[in-house]
């Protein structure tokens, strides 16, 4: 009998124990700043390497597109999204058609790693939600009316090569010890 008391206690204080300790978050929460934003009213900013949609840009001086139709995205991209037409002109090159589903792509960024005139960029958004799928198929003249729409992030494929390139330095260093070994051999 005195075993069965001392059970029952023993009961009554842990459900108690752990119906304050539930209480107590709860109300730690409900005292708490709201973390949410009342998005699209509020936006928040983004960080400059935030990885949104893509876009085609011109060169400011010249207004001149600057893509030059290479295809290097197109072979670079993993899931094949995108896919461009080379026009051949007589004092450079252009794309004569391009084509990105963005509602396959993996924000990778590697299109943009190896673009050689920082033509294709990321930009600070992801605000294309829709409800039709064929709305997210964006052609040349999309993605050149997104990089006018949007703040473009701070990758280019010039910074990103630049960022990922072994450091001088030691590489200077690095062949030196080498050319000074083979010397010695
Ligand atoms: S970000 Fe990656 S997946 Fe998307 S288009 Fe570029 S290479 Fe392809
Ligand atoms: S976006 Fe860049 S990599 Fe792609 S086709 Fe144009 S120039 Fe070449």
């Amino acid at each position: 009998m005195r075993n069965g008391e001392n059970g029952l206690w023993l009961e009554s204080w842990r459900t108690a124990r752990a119906v304050v300790n539930a209480m107590s978050v709860t109300l730690k929460n409900f005292l708490r700043k709201p973390v949410t934003v009342q998005y699209p009213d509020v936006k928040r900013e983004y960080p400059d390497r935030f990885r949104g949609i893509l876009a085609l840009t011109y060169d400011p001086k010249t207004a001149e597109e600057n893509c030059i139709g290479c295809r290097l995205c197109e072979y670079v991209c993993p899931p094949q999204v995108i896919k461009v037409e080379m026009l051949k002109a007589e004092k450079r090159n252009y794309a004569k058609s391009f084509f990105l589903e963005l509602y396959a792509c993996e924000f990778c960024e590697l299109c943009v790693q190896v673009c050689p005139t920082d033509a294709i960029i990321m930009m600070k958004s992801f605000d294309l939600a829709t409800s039709d799928r064929r709305e997210l198929l964006l052609d040349k003249d999309r993605l050149h009316q997104l990089g006018l729409m949007f703040e473009p992030s701070w990758a280019t494929g010039e910074k990103l090569r630049i960022m990922q390139a072994p450091p001088k330095v030691e590489r200077k260093a690095e062949l030196g010890k080498k050319t000074g070994e083979e010397g010695t051999e």
